[in-house]
């Protein structure tokens, strides 16, 4: 928990950008991501463009309708009011990475407004409301070498919804909870692949901090492009001790953009308000407005799956998770399913929900996150599928593999190594549950430690663990525990 100055409040309010997972740009035809997943900005240079994106004149936007699909869809999910009527505008500013000179958006009149989104925070509940969620295009990228700079277009035109939250939050970890809760929500829709190293989903965090009890907020920051969970908490912890400090000093703080840089655990300066843009919004003259039917809204009400927060209680209730697990599984869409298709044919080899469910959680909230993290790799990136994870949960359940065994077991398969039968097979994993084995290898260990088995008989029960050891290194790491402490055990009696 971040901690500051009991006299200070501090109020943050986030502005976050997902990426669509639209096949194509949301005004032309170019494909909206890059082949296999990758980057679209980071494939060979301006490959991804055609006269529209890469802004010619005389050429005319066309509206993709999958974008307006997506970000009703957003707004619903969402609990936003979706306007029947919106409009898109023209940013204007000069940036040689916006070939236009101006950003299509929405301004006045945006698609979403006036929806809420539940948050945890430790064992709290709160709504944090969502003020508006607007459609607009990504800008291309720029290249800075030393002494010059090249221009990446494959990016510009990609489709993107704005979420601006209410300056709702008021602390770091209400922030990182809010962030992780709009990710949840998008990527369990299926509107944005949420991708965090890849850009697709980042966020701009407007801190600003005011003397306790105070009716008016301060003057606020904006931390922008803040592309992680941990990072947003930090920039922004950072980012309150910086203005406490200046306020106490008698200084005041300026309303300016900044940046965080994650090595150093700082926020700087970018630009101050004075060099603020001033973007002289105005209604897009080259496309209509966009009008929505009421019943069409009501079709893409009607898609909508079952929300993060309404799988979370269920996975708690039905499936007796605790609720820091099943928190974790309904963090993404992906993981959500994979935990869904894993049951389902579980149930189908007989296992009961609640105990598959246990077991697979370990394997998600444990191994498999932390490859996750370290391959900085969603699971559905991974080779690892819903039909692995099924039968490795049966052979843990069914004591065919240790869970050390289990580990090696996912490692390959999430690595595309084959089946789980095949993995167990070249690996070696299977554990030894033949009791006749077992004894042998029992028969040998008591042979060697006879001393210790007499001490061990005639009351001395640590030694139960060395023994138990001692068998388990004589199979090679592959007795089952279980078994084998019993069998042991039966030899005193
Ligand atoms: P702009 O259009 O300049 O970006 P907005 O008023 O739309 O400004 O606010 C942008 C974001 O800043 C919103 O998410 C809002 O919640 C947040 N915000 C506004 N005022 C404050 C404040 N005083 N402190 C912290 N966040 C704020
Ligand atoms: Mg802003
Ligand atoms: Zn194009």
């Amino acid at each position: 928990m971040a901690t500051w100055d009991p006299e200070f409040e501090v109020v943050i309010g986030l502005e976050i950008h997902a990426q669509l997972a639209t096949e194509t740009k949301i005004f032309c035809g170019c494909p909206a991501k890059a082949p296999e997943g990758k980057n679209v900005s980071e494939v060979d240079s301006n490959w991804n463009t055609c006269p529209v994106c890469a802004g010619h004149p005389g050429t005319l936007p066309k509206l993709n309708a999958r974008v307006l699909e997506y970000a009703t869809k957003a707004g619903l999910a969402m609990g936003c009011q979706i306007r029947e009527n919106s409009v898109f505008s023209r940013k204007n500013y000069f940036y040689p990475d916006l070939p236009k000179g101006y950003q299509i958006s929405q301004f006045d009149k945006p698609i979403c407004e006036n929806g809420t989104i539940e948050i945890d925070v430790g064992k709290d509940k709160k709504t944090v409301r969502v003020q508006r969620i607007h459609m607009e295009e990504d800008a291309g990228k720029n290249l800075h070498m030393d002494d010059f700079s090249l221009v990446n277009l494959n990016r510009a035109c990609v489709p993107l919804i704005e979420i601006v939250s209410e300056p709702d939050m008021r602390s770091p970890e209400e922030a990182g909870a809010y962030m992780r809760a709009v990710h949840a929500i998008v990527t369990t829709i299926g509107v944005c692949d949420g991708n965090l190293q890849e850009g697709n989903f980042r966020c701009d965090a407007n801190v600003s901090v005011m003397p306790k009890g105070s009716k008016t907020f301060g003057t606020r920051a904006e931390i922008k492009n803040v592309n992680s969970f941990r990072f947003v908490e930090k920039a922004i912890e950072y980012e309150i001790s910086r203005q406490i400090a200046l306020v106490k000093s008698g200084g005041k703080v300026v309303q300016e953009t900044r940046l965080y840089d994650s090595a150093q655990n700082k926020t700087f300066s970018m630009r101050s308000k004075e060099e603020a843009h001033d973007y002289r919004y105005f209604p897009e003259p080259d496309l209509i407005p966009v009008k929505l039917d009421k019943n069409w809204i009501e079709k893409i009400r009607e898609t909508l799956p079952e929300l993060p927060a309404q799988k979370r209680a269920r996975f708690v209730s039905e499936l007796g998770l605790s609720a820091y697990d099943a928190g974790v599984v309904t963090s993404t869409g992906s993981l959500a399913k994979l935990l869904e298709d894993t049951l389902a044919l579980t149930s189908k080899k007989g296992i009961d929900a609640k105990t598959a469910a246990k077991s697979a959680t370990n394997l998600l909230t444990g191994e498999i996150s932390r490859l996750s993290k370290e391959e900085e790799k969603d699971v559905s990136e991974s080779k690892l599928t819903a039909v692995h994870l099924a039968d490795l949960v049966h052979a843990i359940t069914s004591s065919l593999v240790s869970s050390t065994g289990a580990k090696t077991a996912l490692l390959a398969a999430w690595n595309g190594e084959g089946t789980i039968e095949s993995i167990i097979e070249k690996h070696g994993l299977k554990q030894v549950s033949d009791t006749g084995a077992l004894e042998a290898a029992i028969d040998a260990v008591i042979a060697e430690n006879a001393g210790q088995f007499a001490e061990m008989k005639s009351g001395k029960d640590k030694l139960l663990g060395f023994f138990v050891g001692q068998t388990m290194k004589k199979t090679g790491g592959k007795a089952n525990p279980g078994l084998l402490q019993e069998l042991i055990k039966k030899r005193l009696s």
